[in-house]
């Protein structure tokens, strides 16, 4: 009854990772290499396929979050040049040494430590140091403790000294003086290492920064957003030349008659004011479709927007179709992609959610099968 469809596919083309990758590098100055971030699997996109796009779009580097990230990304591509970006516990680092990624620390202490798992290897652990200029987050807030923390490196030669890196909290602000205030903060400190250590890569950007300031470019670029075609700025991706690399599909499972004041859903909280149809989607918040967008959302069916009527379940969601309606039981829905010319960003939904399309894509359940298509 509904041969070809599927309950809730995530369609990843990963053509489009490979064409944003080689847009990014055209953007980038001074001879900058791309490092592809692919963590919390690929934004929820799918580590190993997009990795492998990016990296056949020219990304040097691939970057990741986790240790454990690190090693099944190891598992798939022997060669890569793979950064863990993340806090370590000791196992955790030892998974990202046997794993041959570079590793960033912040204080002295997890420089001695890193030396002592390094003990053995055949050759040094790259560490990149960071310094925090104001993320808040990880990395050494000052400017000479980093620089001791460098040092540490410098002088064990179980280690070697990888990269300096820092990030940014508002580069997707555009106008706001944090972000150069921040970039004035790593420059300065770069500029007094680099004469005594030309090797290191210098590495700064996320994907809003990368748009936002050449001048942050310097070795390296750490871009995840973007490689998905997703907007760093919450905005249409493509005025930025990027190409939306996921759609999310679900089909019709059923379509009824409603009299005024009948309701759909958990609470009731839809009633038809008239006389409609009603279309019964198979997928739901267990897939990643969030409560958020009962009453909230528009869907594709027969290449037209349809309301998202009534509460979103676990598995179901209903969609008015007004008093007319050709649509029929097996048609397939769009929630986020194209179909015939019309098209549901994913930053509409994270509009909509008061969220960021980040949170969107990773959203995605295990439940939803990801298709990787190279179109
Ligand atoms: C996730 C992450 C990035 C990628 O940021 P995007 O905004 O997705 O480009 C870069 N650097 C670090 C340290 C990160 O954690």
């Amino acid at each position: 009854m509904t041969a070809g469809n599927e309950r809730a596919l995530a369609r990843v083309n990963v053509g489009a990772v490979r064409r944003n990758c080689g847009h990014l590098r055209a953007l980038l100055t001074g001879g900058a290499d791309l490092c592809a971030v692919v963590k919390a699997d690929a934004y929820g996109h799918g580590q190993a396929a997009c990795a492998r796009a990016a990296l056949e779009g020219g990304a040097a580097w691939l970057g990741v979050a986790t240790a454990e990230e690190a090693a099944a990304l190891r598992e798939a591509e022997g060669n890569a040049r793979i950064l863990v970006m993340g806090a370590l516990t000791g196992a955790d680092a030892r998974t990202a040494l046997v794993a041959g990624a570079d590793v960033v620390a912040w204080n002295e202490a997890l420089v001695d430590e890193l030396g002592d798992l390094a003990g053995g290897a055949d050759r040094p652990v790259r560490v990149h140091v960071k310094l925090d200029t104001g993320m808040g987050r990880l990395g050494t807030k000052v400017a000479d403790r980093a620089r001791a923390v460098a040092d540490r490196v410098v002088a064990d030669d179980r280690l070697e000294l990888a990269g300096l890196m820092t990030h940014f909290a508002t580069a997707d602000e555009l106008g706001d003086d944090h972000f150069p205030a921040q970039l004035s903060a790593f420059r300065a400190f770069v500029d007094r290492m680099r004469h005594s250590h030309p090797h290191v890569v210098v590495h700064a950007a996320n994907s809003a920064a990368v748009y936002r300031e050449p001048a942050s470019h310097f070795d390296m670029v750490r871009c995840g957003i973007a490689v998905y075609g997703l907007d760093p700025f919450q905005e249409d991706p493509a005025e930025r030349g990027l190409e939306p690399v996921l759609a999310l599909e679900s089909y019709v499972a059923d379509v009824k008659r409603f009299e005024p004041g009948e309701t759909a859903g958990y609470g009731r909280r839809w009633r038809a004011e008239a006389e409609t149809w009603v279309a019964v989607v198979p997928i739901g918040y267990g897939d990643g479709v969030r409560r958020g967008l009962s009453n909230n959302a528009d869907v594709l069916v027969r290449g037209r927007r349809r309301p998202l009527v009534g509460t979103v379940s676990m598995d179901n969601i209903t969609i008015d179709l007004g008093a007319e309606t050709d649509v029929e039981p097996g048609d397939r829905v769009v929630l986020i992609g194209d179909q015939d010319g019309e098209r549901l960003l994913c930053e509409e939904a994270a509009d909509r959610l008061g969220t960021i399309n980040y949170e969107v894509t990773c959203g995605l359940t295990q439940r939803v099968r990801r298709l990787h298509e190279d179109r």
